[in-house]
């Protein structure tokens, strides 16, 4: 399955993203990750897009899409993958399209995670993640059981992601509105474009997601939701 989560910054893409891939075995393709680590690795394409990134703008669409285009031809991509933070622009959705028909393989559904804009920069200002293995967290709505120490993987280091400040968050949520939300209504008229209630708690955004793809668990859940 082949699915793309198009939300605005601080939607909760990613997180929902990384449960898929470890519940499915969907590669999660974060485009802002990939920018991040080419920017630890200082290459050259790291750190020009690294002085885009830092002003809350988009980087061109054609470095993206040779990027992206260069992971999904990767064998792990077979299994199906989820697109989290790309396509965002319309050159960018048609360009995937394009790879997509060549390598004979479609987009199966995008997912739109509904997120009121008050709540996006109160989420975004908190959020920190673990540097061993990526797990996220929250200052003020999910914080680490012990301060200091990664629930998961006992890890005891953290980052903060330099554009998740309220003043690059502004940019950011205009560049989404102006140049992303226009890709809802080219998925819209596809007939792949299915939306999720972005607002409510993490496991409960990630059981609408698994109803939406049609692989919820059939009687009941763990998650607390109030599923049927
Ligand atoms: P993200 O981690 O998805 O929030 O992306 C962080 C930043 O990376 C964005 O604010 C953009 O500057 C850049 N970026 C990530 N993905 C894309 C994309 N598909 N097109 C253009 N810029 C992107």
């Amino acid at each position: 399955m082949n699915i793309i989560l198009l939300g605005p910054p601080g939607a909760g893409k990613g997180t929902q993203a990384r449960h898929l891939e470890e519940k499915y075995g969907l590669v999660q393709l974060s485009t802002g990750d990939m920018l991040r680590a080419s920017i630890k690795r200082a290459e050259p394409l790291g750190l020009e897009a690294k002085k885009i990134m830092d002003k809350g703008e988009l980087v061109p669409d054609d470095l993206i899409v040779r990027m992206i285009e260069s992971r999904i031809g990767r064998p792990d991509c077979e299994k199906g993958f989820i697109l989290d933070g790309f396509p965002r622009t319309v050159i960018q959705a048609e360009a995937l399209d394009k790879m997509l028909a060549d390598k004979n393989q479609k987009l199966d559904m995008v997912v739109e995670l509904k997120v009121n804009e008050d709540l996006l920069v109160e989420r975004v200002s908190g959020r920190f993640t673990c540097s061993r293995c990526g797990e996220g967290y929250h200052d003020k709505f999910c914080a680490t059981q012990v301060p200091g120490i990664c629930d998961k993987c006992g890890g005891g280091e953290f980052t903060r992601r330099a554009d998740d400040n309220a003043e690059t968050m502004k940019a950011r949520l205009g560049a989404y509105n102006s140049q992303t939300a226009p890709i809802l209504p080219y998925y819209e008229s596809k007939g792949i474009l299915k939306s999720v209630d972005g607002m409510l708690s993490m496991p409960e955004v990630f059981h609408e997601l698994e109803k939406v793809l049609g692989v919820a668990p059939s009687c009941g859940c763990s998650c607390g939701c109030s599923c049927e």
